[in-house]
C-alpha cells in the first residue's frame, strides 16, 4: 500500500498548491462556511486548512486517510488504467504518504475532537488522541515530500509555490461567495474574503465587490452584468439529491469587461455549478464575440447554473473539463444576450 500511495501521490500531490486544492475541496464538500488556510514557507513548511464543516466521526477518521479502492490496482502495470478514474478517495491518503499529516476533527458541538497523526506510513493500530476542537476539521500537512527527495528537489522558490497557492484560494473564493476565506503566509494575513450577502437562492452569484476583492485588482468600471435565462431549455423539474428535492435553475450570470485600447490581462473565468472549468468551445465563442464587437480584449467571470443531468464532469481526472449536453443551445442563448450587450457598449 505504501508504494501505491506514493505512486498516487505523484499524480495528486504534484506541488503544495495541489494539496491546498484538495483540502479546500474537502472542506467545501463538508459544508464549511468558514475556511482558514495557514501556510509557511510556500507550503513546504506547513499547509493547514481549518474548516467549520460537518467534521468526521471518530470511527471514520482512519478510513478518511486510507486509500479507498486498493482493489482497483492489482499491480503497477495497471496504474495507467486507474489514472483515468480520477483518484477519488485518494487525496488524503496520497498526501499522508508523502508528508507528516495531522488530522483533527470534531463532528458534534461537544468542543472535543480526535486527532490522528501519520508520517508516510499509517500504523496498524493508529491512536486517536482526544483534543479540544470545535465542530469541523483541521488538516495539517508538514514537511511535504520529506520522504521523496526527488520531488522536494523539484519545488520552486517559496514565492512561486505560494503564488500557486494564492491562485487556488482565489479560484475557490470566486466560485463560492457564500464562504468566508482567509489565507495566511508565515503568520501574515494575505487574503481575507468575507462571505457575500448577495448570493441568491439559485446560485452563489458574487457581488462585484467580492469579485474585485478575490481577483485582487480594481476591475474596470466598464463591467457589464450578464444574466441569461436558460429555463426554456429545460423542463421545470426537480431531482432528488441526498434525499432532498432540488429544483433546477438553468441560467448564466456574471460579468464581462470589454477592453478597447489597453492590453491589460483580465480574468477569464468560467464556472459551471460552482466549479472552475476549461471549456474551449465557450472560451472560443467569447473571443469571437469580442472580435465581432471590435474589442481588443474581453475579460469575463461567467457562472453557469445547470441541471446536473446536462453535465458530465468525469471526462478528465482533474475535473476541470466538463461536458454540457445541450451546449449548442446554451451557446445560442449566450451569444444572443451578449451580442446586444456588447453592441450597446460599442455604440
Ligand atoms: P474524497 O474527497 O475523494 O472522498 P479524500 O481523500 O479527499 O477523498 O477524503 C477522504 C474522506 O475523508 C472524504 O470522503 C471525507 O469523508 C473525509 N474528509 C476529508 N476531509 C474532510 C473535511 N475537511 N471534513 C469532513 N470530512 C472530510
Ligand atoms: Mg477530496
Amino acid at each position: 500500500p505504501l508504494l501505491i500511495n506514493q505512486l498516487a501521490a505523484g499524480e495528486v500531490v504534484t506541488r503544495p498548491a495541489a494539496v491546498v486544492k484538495e483540502l479546500l475541496e474537502n472542506a467545501i464538500d463538508a459544508g464549511a462556511t468558514n475556511i482558514e488556510v495557514h501556510i509557511t514557507q510556500g507550503g513546504m513548511g506547513m499547509i493547514e486548512v481549518v474548516d467549520n464543516g460537518v467534521g468526521i466521526h471518530p470511527d471514520d477518521m482512519v478510513m478518511a486517510i486510507t486509500r479507498h479502492a486498493t482493489s482497483k490496482v492489482a499491480d503497477v502495470a495497471n496504474l495507467h488504467g486507474i489514472m483515468t478514474l480520477g483518484f477519488r478517495g485518494e487525496a488524503l491518503a496520497a498526501t499522508a504518504a508523502v508528508s507528516r499529516l495531522t488530522l483533527t476533527s470534531s463532528h458534534d458541538n461537544s468542543g472535543i475532537g480526535r486527532q490522528l497523526q501519520v508520517a508516510g506510513v499509517l500504523d496498524d493500530t493508529p491512536t486517536l488522541l482526544p483534543v479540544v476542537h470545535n465542530r469541523g476539521t483541521t488538516i495539517t500537512v508538514r514537511d511535504l515530500y520529506f520522504n521523496v527527495p526527488a520531488r522536494r528537489g523539484n519545488l520552486k522558490s517559496i514565492a512561486t509555490e505560494f503564488g500557486h497557492i494564492e491562485t487556488i484560494v482565489r479560484e475557490v473564493a470566486l466560485a463560492r461567495a457564500d464562504i468566508t476565506l482567509m489565507l495566511f503566509h508565515d503568520n501574515k494575513k494575505r487574503l481575507s474574503l468575507s462571505a457575500s450577502t448577495t448570493h441568491n437562492e439559485h446560485n452563489n452569484r458574487l457581488s462585484l465587490a467580492r469579485l474585485e476583492q478575490a481577483i485582487g485588482s480594481a476591475l474596470t468600471k466598464n463591467a457589464i452584468e450578464v444574466a441569461v435565462d436558460l429555463s426554456s431549455l429545460t423542463q421545470p423539474s426537480s431531482e432528488y439529491v441526498n434525499n432532498k428535492s432540488v429544483n433546477h435553475h438553468a441560467g448564466i450570470s456574471g460579468w464581462l469587461w470589454p477592453v478597447r485600447d489597453q492590453k491589460e490581462s483580465l480574468p477569464k473565468l468560467i464556472y459551471v455549478n460552482g466549479r472552475l472549468v476549461k471549456e474551449a468551445l465557450i472560451s472560443n465563442q467569447l473571443r469571437q464575440l469580442a472580435q465581432g464587437a471590435q474589442l481588443t480584449g474581453m475579460g469575463y467571470a461567467l457562472y453557469f447554473d445547470m441541471p446536473t443531468h446536462w453535465l458530465n464532469i468525469n471526462v478528465h481526472p482533474s475535473k476541470q473539463r466538463i461536458k454540457i449536453s445541450p451546449l449548442n443551445n446554451v451557446m445560442v442563448h449566450l451569444n444572443h444576450a451578449l451580442r446586444s450587450k456588447l453592441k450597446a457598449f460599442s455604440a
